[in-house]
């Protein structure tokens, strides 16, 4: 037990309530997904022992390396950049792929999850564009795009997944994910067949309480939880 971990999982916990409840829903509405990527073994035990359920990686060799080492019973999240030659790797140990932003990617791991005879659950990535940048994807686009990965049969879209740009004021990126949330509810409404839009993942440690009170249900946490140099 790390009583350090411990504290950081109540107080973040406490958060998620007071933000859940600022947009009139409940704590028990919120995953809470602890990020461990560079965490050792050790840590992300105690992490487990004091109620962590989910874990995300965002790196192929480590999702392999530390499957063999936990023999909990947790729901493995993949939340990186992943490589299309990386998907074989990992096909077998992953519940949810959140990071798919791609046709190309989407169509590897379709036929990767055939082979194995598995339906890979996966969130579509988007990157909300915003008007100085002109960087990442506007609504229609992201539609689009969730309309043609849901014609694979081995793939089973649960959701949206987003990253903010980094600052050092959170309220900063609360458009980003307003934007985030309306192409949500805009695709929910839409009713894609064989499309089951149940989760929005957005906010890490920086800006996550912003993400949920934009209507985020499932938050990527890392560094406030087991701190900066784990
Ligand atoms: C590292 C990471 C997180 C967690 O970030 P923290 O700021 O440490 O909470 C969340 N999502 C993704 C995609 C990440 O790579």
């Amino acid at each position: 037990m790390d009583s350090v971990i411990t504290d950081n999982i109540k107080s973040i916990r406490e958060k998620i309530r007071i933000a859940a409840e600022k947009s009139g829903r409940s704590e028990s509405g919120i995953k809470l997904v602890a990020v461990t990527k560079n965490v050792t073994i050790a840590r992300i035990k105690s992490a487990i022992e004091a109620g962590i359920t989910d874990i995300g990686e965002n790196k192929a060799q480590e999702v392999l390396s530390k499957h063999t080492e936990l023999e909990e019973d947790i729901v493995w999240h993949f939340v990186g950049h992943l490589q299309r030659n990386k998907v074989k790797l990992i096909i077998d140990f992953v519940d949810l792929i959140q990071s798919v932003d791609s046709l190309r990617l989407a169509r590897e791991i379709d036929q990767r999850a055939r082979g194995k005879g598995k339906i890979q659950e996966i969130l579509v990535q988007v990157n909300v564009a915003q008007e100085e940048t002109k960087f990442g994807l506007k609504k229609a686009e992201v539609l689009q795009l969730v309309r043609e990965i849901s014609r694979f049969n081995n793939l089973k879209i649960k959701g949206l997944m987003t990253i903010a740009p980094l600052v050092t004021d959170p309220q900063e990126v609360r458009p980003v994910f307003a934007e985030a949330s309306a192409i949500f509810e805009d695709a929910k409404r839409e009713g894609i067949p064989g499309v089951e839009l149940e989760y929005l993942s957005m906010g890490m440690t920086n800006d996550f309480e912003v993400a949920i009170e934009a209507g985020a249900n499932m938050v990527r946490i890392g560094t406030g939880i087991f701190g900066k140099a784990s």
